[in-house]
């Protein structure tokens, strides 16, 4: 874990590794990148190495603030590697999600470690949502992300008159059985704690 006093203390080394402002106004970060494009800063404390995303280093330099892990750092540009302060804002990980549909790049399959499907599932709570499958009921065979999940139950609760269930599996492309699951009860159960 990488804290906000380990960040600050090399903040000098992490403002080096900015790039040119480019048209679109976003900063790139020179330093190495991940798999999937997001910068990677990388330094040493108290001897040892440490390793920040680039976009979270950039975020408490210029807050103050700790991040803990829960908390997501999202680009309002949708480009991983830029670093400019103002493209980015904290949410949560139900933000993200949400934040994804909307730029229709939802991360349905990807593994990023918290899903619905029983054989996925490394969080209690997501165990414990689980288990509110009505005995006997074989889930759909396919694993979402939970809070992807609780945003189409809302969808399903909140929908207007006439909002048929297969527009909303559509919109958020998600299977209609996992859709029709969820509004009948079989699934998603409880309320989220
Ligand atoms: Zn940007």
């Amino acid at each position: 874990m990488v804290s906000k006093e380990d960040v600050l203390s090399n903040s000098h080394k992490f403002l080096s590794k900015r790039g040119e402002e480019d048209l679109s106004g976003c900063i790139p970060f020179l330093g190495y990148l991940d798999r999937d494009g997001y910068g990677q800063f990388q330094f040493r404390s108290d001897s040892k190495k440490k390793n920040i995303q680039a976009h979270r280093a950039a975020y408490i330099i210029h807050t103050g603030e700790e991040l803990c892990i829960d908390d997501v750092v999202m680009h309002s540009c949708d480009n991983p590697i830029c670093v400019n302060v103002l493209h980015l804002s904290k949410g949560t990980q139900a933000d993200n999600v949400k934040d994804m549909v909307m730029k229709g790049r939802c991360a349905i399959g990807v593994n990023n470690g918290r899903y619905i499907h029983g054989r996925y599932c490394k969080d209690k709570k997501v165990v414990s949502d689980y288990a509110g499958f009505e005995k006997g009921h074989i889930p759909v065979n396919m694993s979402i992300p939970i809070d992807l999940a609780y945003i189409v139950k809302d969808e399903i609760e909140n929908r207007e008159k006439g909002v048929s269930l297969i527009s909303i599996s559509k919109k958020y492309n998600v299977k209609y059985q996992f859709v029709r699951d969820i509004s009948c009860g079989k699934i998603l159960k409880f309320e989220r704690n």
